[in-house]
């Protein structure tokens, strides 16, 4: 499931060796991915403006995920001449962890239109921050490639569980796709699912007591339905 390069070249993103290197983590750090991240990232966007920002930077984020799916040479006929392209093989499946996974998963429909859609519901305990899953709706993904969606890796315990509940059904790889990762859930999903490669458009620096990722945005789902 993970590919061999590991570090970025002047033309791709930066990919990180985390820990012992077992987990690949890519730094989406495309200007207009860090120009979105700091308008995500800035407490006075209302939601509105908020939704529109997330979609734009998980195209970004998708887009870079996508760049390891397998493909194939094929001939086509130009209005001119034969020549060789590249089609994309293999199925799709996108899981957004509810709720926030949701504002990701417009940019995945908008790109792979046949992608089949699964839902895992998973909210943290406030008090022991671990997660509660409360729904589960996934279509087979045997022998398919799974784009798990969440914006906040942040102690990887809903990334790791949701993973973990992928992988029961036998995927041909998963890709773990959000917009800010915390030090900490990365170590989690290394030492839970060391074969998952993970893109963010940021490592940020740590939790804070409550869970938070500093700097961080906040919550990502309050702040996507104006919920807070
Ligand atoms: N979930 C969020 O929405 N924000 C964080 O900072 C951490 C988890």
């Amino acid at each position: 499931m993970a590919t061999p390069d590991r570090v970025g070249t002047g033309t791709r993103p930066l990919r990180l060796p985390v820990g012992c290197g077992a987990v690949g983590l890519t730094v989406v750090d495309h200007p207009l991915s860090q120009h979105l991240l700091t308008a995500l990232r800035d407490r006075s966007t209302p939601p509105p403006v908020f939704r529109t920002l997330t979609k734009r930077l998980a195209l970004a984020l998708v887009l870079e995920a996508a760049r390891t799916l397998p493909s194939t040479e094929v001939e086509v006929e130009t209005p001119l001449e034969r020549t060789t392209g590249r089609t994309l093989t293999g199925e799709l499946v996108a899981v957004p962890i509810l709720r926030a996974g949701l504002g990701m998963l417009e940019a995945v429909t908008e790109l792979f239109p046949e992608v089949a859609v699964g839902y895992v519901g998973l909210e943290r305990d406030e008090a022991s921050l671990l997660p509660q899953s409360y729904y589960r709706k996934l279509p087979p993904v045997a022998g398919r490639h799974v784009l798990v969606l969440d914006p906040m890796l942040a102690t990887g315990g809903s990334g790791a569980a949701a993973c973990a509940a992928i992988r029961e059904g036998g995927p041909a790889s998963i890709r773990f796709v959000c917009v800010v990762a915390a030090p900490e859930g990365l170590s989690r999903m290394e030492a839970e699912h060391p074969d998952v490669d993970i893109y963010a458009a940021s490592l940020d620096r740590q939790l804070n007591d409550r869970g938070y990722i500093l700097p961080g945005l906040g919550d990502f789902g309050d702040r996507l339905f104006g919920t807070t």
